[in-house]
């Protein structure tokens, strides 16, 4: 599965090749029309390999002359460009996204290392789309801003849990977030998972449901994801042996290696203790609430 470092890696070498590709393209279209800079850059290059196999030589002598006619060319170099109004920096790559410089990030003002979403916005929604979140386009980060919670105490403070969890502040790596129907815990889960992903992780969404039917290879993948949340948990769904068994597997690895998963269920965390199968209901145990 795609993770959102897999698709950053793609766009980014993407990048590299088409600047690469540009830069050849400008230098080869200036040298055409100025064939006098071109042979200045030549001999540039010349009387530099020259000074190289003379340092290695040990042929200190023809040194000082070289190195005047390398200046000397140098400086003809900058008042042609100047003349003619080539940018000096014609025959280098080109930033692309000036925000985070072609690297992908950029440190956002609280100090958190994101995702850049001037150049990634494709990236990204790949990624929620390959994550589980295909069906919640509009569940928008605009909550990404703390202060969208501000009228909503109760959101903020399970939105900071969640934070502090993905974020690895959390003594407890399996929490469990509860709330009636209507109480907007999947979309406080969803952006759980993109929040993540924005700060570089890798995050998946499923419904609890889905567990018994993942390949084996997926649920191996999931074991190592940075943040999964598993929604519409209830003891029910533990009662298919396909689902109880992936579920144990998957919590038994997760608990094990410290990384975060959040359990979104409308029944409270004792009900979930008290009713789940066996196994699954040890696991819990350990768990905490949002
Ligand atoms: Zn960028």
């Amino acid at each position: 599965m795609k993770t959102i470092t897999d698709a950053i890696n793609e766009r980014l070498a993407r990048t590299r090749n088409l600047k690469q590709m540009d830069a050849e393209d400008m230098i080869e279209s200036v040298y055409r029309k100025h064939p006098k800079l071109s042979k200045i850059d030549a001999d540039i290059i010349e009387v530099r390999s020259a000074r190289m196999i003379c340092s290695i030589e040990h042929d200190n002598e023809p040194l000082p002359a070289l190195k005047k006619r390398e200046e000397d060319l140098r400086k003809e170099r900058e008042e042609y460009l100047e003349k003619h109004h080539i940018r000096p920096d014609f025959d280098r790559e080109q930033v692309v996204c000036t925000k985070c410089e072609d690297t992908g990030f950029v440190t956002n003002s609280d100090g958190r290392r994101m995702v850049c979403t001037a150049c990634m916005k494709d990236a990204i929604k790949e990624t929620y789309d390959n994550s589980g979140m295909k069906d919640f386009g509009t569940y928008t980060l605009k909550s990404f801003d703390l202060n969208y919670f501000k009228d909503n105490g109760e959101r903020k403070k399970k939105f900071t849990a969640i934070r502090d969890l993905i974020e690895g502040r959390s003594a407890k790596p399996l929490m469990v977030l509860n709330g009636g129907v209507q109480s907007g815990k999947t979309y406080l889960a969803i952006v759980a998972c993109k929040y993540a992903a924005l700060q570089g992780q890798s995050s998946y969404y499923l419904k609890a449901d889905r567990l018994g039917s993942l390949k084996r290879d997926e649920l191996d993948e999931l074991k190592g994801y940075d943040l999964i949340v598993i929604d519409d948990y209830a003891p029910e769904v533990t009662q298919d042996k396909y689902n109880s068994s992936a579920l144990h597997t998957l919590l038994e690895a997760r608990l094990a290696s410290g990384r975060a998963t959040i359990i979104v269920s409308s029944a409270p965390l004792e009900v979930l203790v008290s009713d789940s199968e066996e196994r699954i209901a040890g696991k819990l145990k350990s768990a905490g609430t949002l």
